[in-house]
This record gives structure tokens, C-alpha cells and sequence, in this order.
């Protein structure tokens, strides 16, 4: 290993590719090729579909997609190079996922929890908010550097399998690969406004989004899922969205259709 050299051949790729902004204007620290990080994404997604059940009850299945596409639809700025992909998983646990490339996950037991479709919406919205705003290259971006350097982020970027194991704990994968790194506060909010703003345009009455977080404030007991396990506390985030949903009302009330999902 040649710190110095490495470090005067990425220094270029920084320059080019560490200045960008997410949806909502924030700046972020990016360090990975989109195109890598959605195909790490994809061989992650690969891996858990092989080693988790999956749900085959076509009616729970219609249920979910018909949820999630008119969501995706209002996705036209940044669309994944392989498309979105909706699987829902036999977990009881109340979670969803996100990674990198429009892979999504759902668990069975998320809908004891999210109970209406406009509530589904709001978590599946959630999710695709950490999609197009880049936060699994942001979170492994700032994982590499803090933990490896800046030679560190050299090897994620030449060698996919190298650092498999961070990037999956970075990715929010822990509990699957041994690592656990929670979203920060600053991602969940900046997901939860983006899902606020997708499910009003997609037809979903914004104001269920709030329901949703008290009905999982209530729920409690066991592991904390994804969006649960952060920083903000269930209180700061209802009252934030509460704030925020006086603005995603009209859009919704102008929504050129109101999807009409059933279980
Ligand atoms: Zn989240």
C-alpha cells in the first residue's frame, strides 16, 4: 500500500464527485459511482430475496405494489438504472428497507402497524426518500472515510467485495452482516418530508403519515426497526411532520388521481 499515491489518484475523483446536493437542497458528502452503489445494492437485495422467505399470497402482494407504483411514478428526476423493485418479505417484525438501485423491501409486519394504504404509503414514500437522496452512498461514504481514510474509499471504489461487510453495515443492513450503523437524524428527517411530498403528489392523504407514527409509537417492544431506530424520538418526528403536512394537503387535494388499494 502507497498512502501517498493513492491518495494523489483519488484526490481528482473527490473533487469531481464529493459536492452534491440532495433533493431538499442539503449538501452531501458522496464519494461512490451511482452505478456501483446501485449494483452493490442489487447483489444485497440478491442475497437477502435467497436467505429471507418471501411473501407469495398474491392478494398481499397486489396490495403492496399497488401502493408502491403510484409512489415510484412521481420518481422522474432520478430513476435507478434497473428500475424500482417492491418484494415483501414473511417478517413479523414492523420494517421496511432501502437500498441503493430502488431496491425495496417490506415486511408482513409492517401492516399490523401501517393499517390504511395512505399509512403504507408513508413508509414506503420514507424509503424511497433514502433512495433518490443517495443515503446509502452517503452513509458508507462518510463510514469508508472515518473508518478506512481516504484510501480506504479508493478500495470501495475499485473492489467491490472488498469492504462487503462495511458498506452492507452502512447500507443499514447490520442485523443481516454484522454491523450496525443507525440512519442519522438528518437522513430520517430528510426521508420522512421527501415520502411526505411523494405520497401527497401520488394521491395519499399526507395527514396519515402522522397517524402512522403514533400507531408505532404505540406498537413498541422488540428491535427497533429502520425508521425507528434513529435519533429523532417519535415525538419530534410526529410534530415535525404534523408541521410539514399543512403544505403536502393542497397537493394531495390536487392529485389527478387518488389510488383506490385494497387487501
Ligand atoms: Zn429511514
Amino acid at each position: 500500500m502507497r498512502p501517498l499515491r493513492t491518495f494523489v489518484w483519488i484526490l481528482p475523483s473527490l473533487l469531481i464527485i464529493a459536492c452534491a446536493t440532495s433533493p431538499r437542497g442539503r449538501k452531501q458528502l458522496v464519494l461512490l459511482p451511482a452505478g456501483q452503489m446501485n449494483s452493490m445494492g442489487a447483489q444485497a437485495f440478491d442475497d437477502l430475496k435467497r436467505q429471507t422467505p418471501i411473501e407469495r399470497d398474491p392478494a398481499t402482494n397486489a396490495y403492496v405494489q399497488c401502493v408502491a407504483k403510484p409512489l415510484t411514478e412521481q420518481v422522474t428526476s432520478i430513476s435507478p438504472r434497473d428500475g424500482w423493485e417492491i418484494v415483501v418479505f414473511k417478517d413479523e417484525t414492523a420494517n421496511a428497507f432501502a437500498l441503493p438501485g430502488g431496491k425495496i423491501g417490506v415486511h408482513t409486519g409492517l401492516m399490523t402497524v401501517a393499517r390504511t394504504p395512505a399509512q403504507l404509503a408513508a413508509v414506503i414514500g420514507h424509503e424511497i426518500g433514502h433512495v433518490i437522496a443517495q443515503h446509502g452512498n452517503e452513509r458508507v461514504s462518510e463510514t469508508a472515510v472515518a473508518q478506512l481514510g481516504l484510501a480506504g474509499v479508493g478500495l470501495a471504489m475499485n473492489e467491490k467485495n472488498e469492504n462487503y461487510n462495511l458498506i452492507m453495515g452502512a447500507l443499514g443492513l447490520g442485523a443481516q452482516f454484522g454491523l450496525l450503523l443507525p440512519h442519522s437524524r438528518t437522513q430520517e428527517s430528510e426521508a420522512d418530508l421527501i415520502g411526505l411530498d411523494l405520497m401527497a403528489k401520488a394521491g395519499f392523504d399526507p395527514s396519515e403519515a402522522v397517524t402512522l407514527w403514533q400507531n408505532m409509537s404505540g406498537a413498541g417492544g422488540g428491535q427497533p426497526p429502520e425508521f425507528l431506530s434513529t435519533h429523532p424520538s417519535h415525538g419530534t418526528r410526529i410534530a415535525s411532520l404534523r408541521k410539514a403536512v399543512p403544505n403536502a394537503t393542497p397537493i394531495y387535494e390536487a392529485a389527478p388521481a387518488k389510488p383506490r388499494c385494497s387487501r
